[in-house]
């Protein structure tokens, strides 16, 4: 039956005067049917030759450019796509993209999403059971619950609760809140009085600076931990910070760090932040999930210490972009985070509420995407896949090291990696690599110098993809060399 015979006889409301409602925004079953199967064909192929690096790992065309090719501004204006144009739309959206399960993509810490979290995006997309009300969706209340207890379980919170969160950075602010309302309990209504620092090292990701920016505690009141040369908390020196006349809101220690990928030491921090009353924040956005391998759990002994723990599954849970937890130690400091009503989130069969536990009001079903790659490989299978990429980091670490003009300056503990090669621009080494589409990677600065950044992320990623990236680098270096000495 088409959508326009159903809507014959199932509109028959007698009223001759009113007229028909319209019914074209009702699905046409059969269309998608075919749309979804053309697009996760498409899709497989693209998966299947990225794995394979039969392609560039990015394209980088002007904006101006993507538009004409793509068709946007037509679309936009005039709509009219049609099967065989979603087709063609669709090959060219993905050509013109960053492939990141090509084994060049080595650059931001941004998952190569598994593929039962992305049935789990379509499954989303069509039902959309959105977040923070258990009457909107059952199943997906339920499953996101769940997957924090499994969460709060690995980290070692046996009183504790989470919410899944839009990303780290709102996870960190949410951490930030429940920290606030431990150290100024009427923060919430009164305004804070005082001034209260936040204890971190300079190598602390930004958004935690912007948190004290945001709720009123002021980015400035960010204090420097003591580190040594590469960023991690000096342990030995931590007494000093007792000297301070200012309370701490909170010290907050990486598992590990955005830019050098090296975890801090979780038991001492952990210790020192326990017997003097400060709230012990971990970040984990990028490294909690080396919990599940058994090789590398040993790199967040302490975690169990912490006040709140920060853990993305958008970067090594491989679910698309975005899906992190904040998980606090103690439940009721969570809900004084936002100091509505305290609440014990059960209530009966009726289900629970996370509402009042988010600066977000409606939220997708972000514990199906996690959820779905746990079913499917396994606490096994995902800790296998995070000990691999911090292998692979490794193995980069040991055949650069080796080569001549190679420099990297601390071993690796994750699967970041920084280096530097020769004396070239690595700024515009990075562009030509990108230009010409055989490397993506990133870069920072550490201890005051440029360096290039490799963070491994794509199973696809092998020996032989690291020993031809330092061939093209050394090629590359005299050329980027010559053409900066002829301008
Ligand atoms: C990525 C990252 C964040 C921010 O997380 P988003 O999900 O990008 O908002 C925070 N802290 C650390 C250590 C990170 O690596």
């Amino acid at each position: 039956m088409t959508n326009a015979e159903r809507d014959e006889q199932g509109g028959s409301d007698g009223d001759i005067g009113t007229p028909r409602p319209t019914r074209s925004g009702r699905w046409d079953a059969h269309a998608f049917e075919r749309s979804a199967h053309l697009t996760v064909r498409r899709l497989a192929r693209h998966v299947e030759r990225s794995e394979a690096g039969e392609t560039p790992v990015l394209r980088r065309r002007p904006p101006g450019e993507i538009a004409r090719l793509l068709d946007i501004r037509r679309y936009l204006r005039e709509g009219g796509m049609t099967a065989e144009s979603y087709k063609r739309f669709l090959d060219r959206y993905l050509d013109e993209g960053v492939r990141m399960h090509h084994p060049a993509y080595l650059a931001h810490q941004v998952a190569s999403p598994d593929f039962p979290a992305a049935l789990g995006d379509l499954i989303h997309g069509v039902t959309n059971n959105v977040m923070s009300i258990y009457e909107m969706g059952a199943a997906a209340a339920t499953v996101e619950f769940e997957v924090l207890r499994w969460m709060l379980d690995k980290v070692g919170f046996t009183r504790g609760a989470g919410v899944l969160t839009h990303g780290g950075s709102l996870a960190n602010l949410t951490a930030l809140l429940a920290a606030r309302s431990s150290v100024a309990p009427n923060a919430w209504t009164d305004a804070v009085g005082g001034t209260f620092v936040l204890w971190a090292s300079p190598a602390t990701h930004y958004s935690l600076t912007r948190a004290m920016g945001i709720i009123g505690l002021g980015a400035d009141n960010v204090r420097p931990l003591p580190v040594d040369e590469w960023g991690r908390i000096d342990s030995t020196r931590l007494p000093e910070i007792l000297d301070h006349p200012q309370p701490a809101i909170a010290l907050v220690a990486n598992a590990c760090t955005t830019g050098s990928g090296l975890y801090d030491d979780l038991v001492t921090v952990g210790r020192f932040c326990r017997e003097n009353g400060i709230w012990f924040h971990v970040d984990g956005a990028h490294g909690a999930s080396a919990l599940l391998s058994d090789r590398y759990r040993h790199l967040l002994d302490g975690i169990e210490l912490a006040d709140s723990v920060v853990w993305d599954a958008h970067k090594m849970l491989r679910t698309s972009g975005v899906a992190a937890a904040v998980l606090v130690r103690d439940e009721a400091a969570l809900d004084a985070a936002f100091r509505q009503q305290a609440s014990y989130l059960f209530y009966g069969d009726q289900g629970f509420d996370q509402l009042r536990r988010t600066v977000e009001g409606t939220k997708a079903a972000l514990g199906l995407k996690i959820f779905l790659n746990l079913a499917w490989r396994g606490e096994r299978g995902l800790g296998d896949y995070v000990a691999q990429c911090y292998e692979t980091a490794h193995l980069f670490w040991h055949i650069a090291r080796r080569r001549a003009g190679f420099e990297l300056p601390y071993e690796p503990q994750s699967n970041i990696v920084c280096f530097r090669y020769g004396t070239g621009d690595h700024a515009r080494l990075r562009q030509v690599l990108m230009d010409e589409g055989s490397y993506h990677l990133s870069s920072t600065e550490l201890a005051g110098r440029r360096y290039l950044r490799l963070t491994v992320m794509a199973p696809a990623t092998c020996r032989t993809t690291l020993e031809s990236l330092l061939d093209r680098i050394v090629a590359l270096d005299q050329r980027v060399t010559d053409s900066a000495d002829e301008r």
